[in-house]
């Protein structure tokens, strides 16, 4: 198969998942000629393959889809308009030549190691999970101890129950769903233990995963120690202070054969940090421009590698525009340069894009430190909006008029979430 590839490609997707599927299509209707997506598992989805759960595509088809459904429906436009798609296909490295043209280099299971010339390139390889040893939890190292996703995989792919009796570190979505997964399964969920006082999942999922089925959620409070020689065998719960500090003499102990670990993800930027592209602390993703474009010139960003999303339809809407972005690239159509600074102020702990063009409708992502019920939410002197509540699992979605930026005369346009 790879003998027979063309080697030339417009433009080049890496990941698979529905930010690449999506960059493709908005790359083909941008009207590059050749698309490429190139994806490490053996087949495109992304993380949608493992989510058999409903609750997919509520914005964008107005539907209630699964996660495959969701990705089948993205699947099947790439396939009709001949986009190509190499599975088992892992990018490894990206250099750009003095004229600008990109070499995305990938190891591909039958060929080998190949070189692929790209006149643009769409980052898109979402995130991971972040793991035990991101926390540091003290104790011993027994079997039984894993993320919530590697459970979703085992249970939703495998066919493997993980354990019988489970205890939830983190309210993630990830966890919330798998805690109502796993009590469908047989298993018993003994309650999801948050360090922080608020869920870090979406409201829904804590009443349709946790309430529904009787499930406790311990909020400010977190694991101490994990118990076992081979096997879990108990967790040591204790809540936190107001610092988030553990207060020991109130610890207790909770058997338990399974601790599932939903703390947080982490996009997958090891390609963009070895290639020298600026990422932002904040996000881990990288910084981009108005047309999702990284310090790269030519290599866009989408999805969840770029910044974390909570439901898909965001990551598709913001994908169609990166892979549109870089569709006119190749076609040498080049976007005059921002001029405005989004500068998160206060309560908002980010925006993506970090830069606006006075020249256009913009959308922006963002999310806030604290809840906060109501809130008003101001663009620098531009606009002001009431919002019913604001909470750090729930993404914001601006459009920003350029109407609004024409009244804008500096550099730096600041949006701040408060009290309303
Ligand atoms: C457990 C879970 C439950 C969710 N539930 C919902 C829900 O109910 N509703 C909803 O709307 N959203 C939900 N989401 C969110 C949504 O699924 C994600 O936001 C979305 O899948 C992210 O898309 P992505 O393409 O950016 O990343 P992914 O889906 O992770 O795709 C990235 C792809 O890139 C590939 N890749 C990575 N590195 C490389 C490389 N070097 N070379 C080649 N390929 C590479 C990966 O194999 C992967 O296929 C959920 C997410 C999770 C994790």
């Amino acid at each position: 198969m790879f003998g027979r590839m063309n080697r030339r490609y417009d433009t080049v997707v890496v990941g698979g998942g529905p930010a690449g599927m999506g960059a493709a299509l908005g790359a083909l209707d941008a009207g590059a000629g050749k698309v490429l997506v190139l994806e490490r598992d053996g087949e495109a989805g992304g993380i949608l393959n493992q989510c058999i759960h409903a609750g997919f595509g509520l914005q964008y088809f107005r539907e209630e889809l699964t996660g495959p459904e969701y990705a089948e429906r993205f699947l099947a436009q790439v396939i009709d308009r001949d986009i190509d798609v190499m599975p088992s296909s892992y990018v490894t490295g990206l250099a750009v030549d003095s004229e600008g043209t990109k070499q995305v280099r990938v190891l591909n299971e039958r060929a080998g190691l190949a070189s692929i010339e790209a006149a643009s390139v769409v980052l898109a390889m979402g995130c991971r999970e972040r793991t035990r040893g991101s926390i540091r939890i003290p104790g011993t190292r027994p079997a039984g101890v894993l993320t919530a996703g590697l459970a979703q995989k085992l249970v939703n792919q495998k066919g493997y129950l993980p354990g019988k009796r489970v205890a939830i570190l983190g309210s993630g979505d990830i966890g919330l769903i798998m805690a109502r997964r796993l009590t469908l399964e047989g298993a018993e969920v003994v309650g999801v233990f948050e360090l922080m006082p608020y869920s870090n999942g979406l409201n829904r999922n804590v009443v349709q995963c946790l309430d529904d089925y009787d499930i406790p959620m311990h909020l400010s409070t977190t694991v101490v120690e994990i118990h076992g020689r081979d096997r879990l065998e108990a967790i040591t719960v204790a809540p936190v202070d107001a610092h988030l500090q553990p207060q020991l003499d109130k610890a207790r102990k909770v058997p338990c054969d399974t601790l599932l670990l939903s703390i947080g993800l982490i996009p997958d930027n090891e390609l963009a940090r070895q290639i020298g592209i600026q990422l932002d602390p904040v996000t881990g993703g990288p910084v981009v421009s108005s047309t999702l474009e990284t310090s790269l010139p030519g290599v866009f960003a989408c999805g969840n590698v770029l910044h974390v999303h909570d439901v898909v339809d965001y990551v598709t809407a913001e994908s169609l525009r990166a892979g549109g972005f870089a569709g006119e690239w190749s076609r040498e159509i080049r976007r005059p340069k921002d001029s405005i600074q989004l500068v998160p102020g206060n309560n908002v702990r980010y925006c993506v894009p970090h830069t606006l063009s006075p020249d256009r409708e913009h959308t922006v992502f963002m999310r806030v430190k604290q809840r906060v019920e109501p809130a008003r939410l101001r663009v620098g002197g531009l606009m002001e909006k009431t919002l019913r509540f604001v909470i750090p699992a729930e993404m914001i979605s601006l459009k920003i008029q350029p109407e609004m930026l024409d009244r804008f005369h500096g550099d730096r346009l600041t949006i701040d979430i408060d009290p309303a």
